[in-house]
């Protein structure tokens, strides 16, 4: 069984409570590996490391064109891991290697985008009002950063942050997932092989009570990026008000999936699959509101179960699976549990309802690929994030009915609208209310496309050129160049 070691100062370590605690492999349900189980006292070696690579020695005084060449030869070295990184996410997180190896080949492009990005952050010269003055502004590191990581998508979710908070000039500390911890500690090692001082980047694992408070609070720290439930996010939103560190919250979905009877039908029922059976629906922009017009609902709901009924589930690694485990006991409970109560509200099951339990499953913690039809959206199961293969499928009668059901939800992450007619996609991208609107696609991104979330789905934006100024703070620089000094007692 393999122990990992915290990172803390370019260095790996026991944890100062001598405690390691276990994690599992979804598909088989058996513990690989052990993990370190940081405390306050990891976390204020980490934060001091970060603070002191933050303000002295080598990183503090790089050039921020310097700082894009390590970013670039981290990329490269990503590159290189991205298999064997890919290996580990799907050991501890259960999802397919085809899609967390697409994940990993794709992540050195974060690096290379941010990296480039690193010496073009430029300030501005003020034409002041006043003469007798030069005035200028810098864009400078907003100090050291805190990533608080969930499990669905441990290394992408943490480029998001890591990348723009490096071409900034910040340092980090990440505490990644209790449940998935084990791929940010390798990935750890690429830092110090890609020549970044020590202390710029580091990882405290552990649990959110634990370490992730202690980082909250830890006055040092300056920002928490974060990605998780909305209801951790507002728990440490509060706290961070209180102490006046900015933050930034990427929080959970509920994402309509719109279906118009001029669509092209082929590609929406492809839509409707990947939008929610892909990574066994445990993604923030999983489509688990299907709303399909009325005048084409039968027909719909037909072709979706043709597709959807062959979905093969099993080992992760297979690259014949289709749909993987759920990552984590409490989350299976939780998929199952939604399902209940979707059935005690009325919805019908016309697909799946219970646990995996083919052959293929073994000891996995498998949820058959589930559709409800008839569901209203004022049941829980249409309003609450359920973060499982669990779609439910609405219909509507108009174009303004679907949109009054598609924004009637606290959420805001995504949503996709599916149509031949050009004026109804660009009416609907403009009245949806979320972060990401795809016209006839689903669930694709980018690091040049800013994503985050309206309404409860989060505060704030990653990737493109916009979220550097999230780890970005701004000082005027007054010079006078005449401008005589007068009596400080009367006003000016
Ligand atoms: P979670 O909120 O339970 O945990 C997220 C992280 O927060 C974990 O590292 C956890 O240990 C830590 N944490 C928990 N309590 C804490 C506390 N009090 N203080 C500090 N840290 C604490 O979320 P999860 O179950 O790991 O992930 C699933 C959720 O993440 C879903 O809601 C999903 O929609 C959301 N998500 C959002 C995005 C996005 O980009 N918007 C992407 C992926 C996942």
């Amino acid at each position: 069984m393999k122990r990992y070691q915290l990172h803390i100062d370019g260095q790996y370590r026991a944890p100062k409570s001598g405690a390691w605690f276990e994690t599992q492999n979804p598909f088989t349900g058996e513990t690989w590996a052990e993990i370190p189980r940081g405390d306050e006292q990891d976390v204020d070696l980490a934060v001091q490391a970060a603070h002191r690579a933050l303000t002295t020695g080598p990183w503090a005084e790089m050039t921020a064109t310097q700082r894009g060449a390590l970013m670039r030869k981290l990329g490269d070295l990503i590159a290189q891991e991205a298999t064997s990184l890919a290996e580990t996410e799907v050991r501890d997180n259960g999802k397919l290697f085809a899609e967390m190896h697409g994940q990993l080949n794709y992540l050195p492009q974060w690096f290379y985008y941010y990296g480039g990005l690193a010496d073009k952050i430029e300030g501005s010269t003020l034409p002041l009002d006043k003469k007798g003055y030069f005035a200028f502004t810098r864009h400078e590191p907003v100090g050291v950063v805190v990533a608080i990581t969930p499990w669905n998508s441990p290394l992408l979710l943490l480029a998001w942050k890591l990348a723009p908070a490096l071409a900034a000039g910040c340092t980090v500390v990440v505490k990644p997932s209790e449940f998935t911890s084990a791929s940010t500690l390798e990935f750890a090692a690429l830092f110090e092989k890609a020549g970044f001082p020590p202390g710029v980047f580091n990882v405290v694992t552990g649990f959110g009570a634990e370490v992730g408070t202690a980082l909250v609070e830890h006055p040092l720290v300056a920002k928490i990026s974060f990605t998780g439930s909305d209801a951790t996010g507002r728990i440490i939103n509060e706290k961070a008000a209180r102490l006046l560190k900015h933050t930034s919250m990427e929080l959970g979905g509920k994402s309509p999936n719109v279906v118009f009877e001029d669509a092209d039908l082929e590609q929406a029922v492809f839509g409707a699959i990947s939008g929610i059976f892909a990574a066994t629906g445990q993604t923030c922009i999983a489509g688990s509101r299907l709303l399909v017009q009325r005048s084409i609902h039968d027909e719909f709901v037909k072709r979706l179960l043709e597709v959807a009924r062959s979905a093969r589930m099993g080992d992760p690694m297979s690259a014949d699976t289709q749909v993987g485990p759920v990552t984590t006991p409490p989350q299976f409970k939780k998929v199952l549990d939604y399902i209940d109560v979707a059935k005690k509200e009325g919805a019908t099951v016309v697909l799946g309802g219970k646990k995996g339990t083919a052959p293929e499953c073994g000891n996995g913690w498998f949820v058959e690929p589930t559709i409800f039809t008839g569901v209203r959206n004022d049941m829980r199961i249409a309003q609450e994030e359920v973060f499982g293969p669990v779609l439910s499928i609405i219909s509507f009668e108009d174009e303004a009915d679907a949109l009054r059901i598609a924004n009637d939800v606290r959420f805001g992450l995504a949503a996709a609208v599916w149509t031949t007619d050009i004026g109804r996609a660009i009416r609907m991208s403009e009245k949806l209310q979320a972060g990401t609107v795809w016209v006839n696609t689903y669930r694709a991104v980018s690091f040049m496309a800013p994503f985050g979330g309206y309404k409860d789905s989060g505060l704030g934006r990653e990737n493109g050129i916009e979220a550097v100024k999230a780890f970005l703070q701004t000082k005027s620089v007054w010079i006078n160049t005449g401008a005589v000094a007068s009596n400080p007692f009367v006003m000016r």
